[in-house]
């Protein structure tokens, strides 16, 4: 076999240990970040301790070498074949070559052969937690050479300060994502997927507060669904709580992204309607009376329909101060919707 078929062999073999090695680099989610000055900071420290023009922060990834970042040229990515680190994460912890035009692995790689004539190469791996090379700090120079022993000591240091900065990054990406889920998991009505609420009381004071700075409109409908005791006598407390996921997702699907909907308590839904006139907001409930009666429900082998009773309130600068007074107006059109016969829409006080 010719000498660069063998290193083309040798680079694009997959033993089982690069699964790992991969499985390893792809949890740290660190791949195809925007570049960072923490990070840069380290590569121009490499490339000034060890003298040379050239220090990538390289990371090995399936079929590509991904650079985090560089110093002495603009380079995003290599493919793997033509990356001096593809050899450097599968040999020892330490690689220097000190002529690649004479080390028949690298000599005809596009680096050397090409543009900016590569000569010397000298890299520490990348090593994650659990003992995987997942990439390298590496120094490169156009001159053939050696590192000092000193040089390489600090490149070894250099290469742990990345390490740990890949560490940090990634746990500070799963503190934020459990933080999110936290947030989410704290507002949300878990029956339903609407917001829960202490998550409609909190924005609620924001949207009083938008709705005087701005002098816009905003409206609020209290829902609450009609005999459902009987619905619940009729076919089970399950099928009582699937009804009210049913409308649930109704009403996610039916409003604005700006609007918010709400399980205000048991069977009784709120939605919040910023920027809504009393017209607008009547219309709307109306819509939505007319949905979930529409809506199927089914028991078993038994389809059935439930109504609602809405009632409308509307922020007026007048006589509405509070959430609390847009809430007891909307609940008080309520009253007069169930006392009117149910599976009607109510609007403002009386
Ligand atoms: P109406 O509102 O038309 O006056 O009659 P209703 O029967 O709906 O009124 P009421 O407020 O007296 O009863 C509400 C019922 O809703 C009582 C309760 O068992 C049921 N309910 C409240 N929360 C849930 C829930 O999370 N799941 C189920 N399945 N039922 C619930
Ligand atoms: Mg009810
Ligand atoms: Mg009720």
């Amino acid at each position: 076999m010719l000498a660069v078929e063998k290193v083309h062999t040798l680079i694009t073999a997959r033993p089982q240990a690069d699964q790992f090695r991969l499985a390893a680099l792809h949890r740290y989610h660190i791949l195809d970040t925007p570049a960072c000055e923490d990070f840069s900071f380290l590569t121009e420290l490499a490339a000034k301790v060890c003298e040379v023009p050239y220090a990538f922060i390289s990371l090995v990834d399936a079929e590509r070498v991904w650079i985090k970042s560089c110093t002495g040229m603009q380079i995003g990515e290599l493919p793997r074949g033509e990356s001096y680190c593809s050899l450097a994460v599968l040999g020892d912890a330490v690689t220097e070559i000190a002529d690649l035009t004479e080390d028949p692995r690298t000599a005809y790689m596009a680096l050397t052969v090409g543009e900016p004539y590569m000569r010397m190469y000298s890299s520490v791996a990348l090593a994650s937690s659990d003992g995987h090379a997942i990439g390298t700090l590496c120094v490169m120079n156009t001159q053939p050479g050696r590192l000092s022993a000193e040089q390489r000591t600090t490149l070894a240091k250099l290469a742990r300060q990345v390490m740990a900065l890949i560490e940090l990054r990634a746990n500070e990406r799963s503190l934020n994502a459990a933080v999110r889920e936290l947030e989410l998991l704290a507002t949300t009505d878990e029956l339903t997927g609407l917001h829960n609420r202490r998550s409609l009381q909190d924005r609620l004071k924001f949207e009083v507060a938008r709705s005087r700075r701005f002098r816009s409109p905003l409206s609020a409908l209290m829902i609450d669904l009609d005999h459902f005791k009987q619905i619940n006598d009729e076919y089970g407390h399950l099928v009582g709580d699937q009804v009210l996921a049913n409308v649930g997702r109704l009403l996610r699907e039916s409003l604005r992204v700006i609007d918010l909907p709400s399980r205000y308590g048991g069977e009784e839904l709120c939605v919040v309607l910023p920027n809504t006139p009393v017209e607008g907001a009547c219309k709307l409930a109306d819509t939505l009376r007319l949905k979930i009666e529409a809506q199927l429900h089914t028991a078993g082998a038994r389809q059935f329909q439930v109504t609602a009773s809405i009632g409308v309130g509307t922020f007026n600068h007048m006589d509405i101060n509070d959430a609390d007074g847009l809430l007891q107006q909307a609940d008080a059109a309520l009253y007069r919707a169930k006392r009117s016969g149910r599976n009607r829409v109510e609007c403002g006080a009386e």
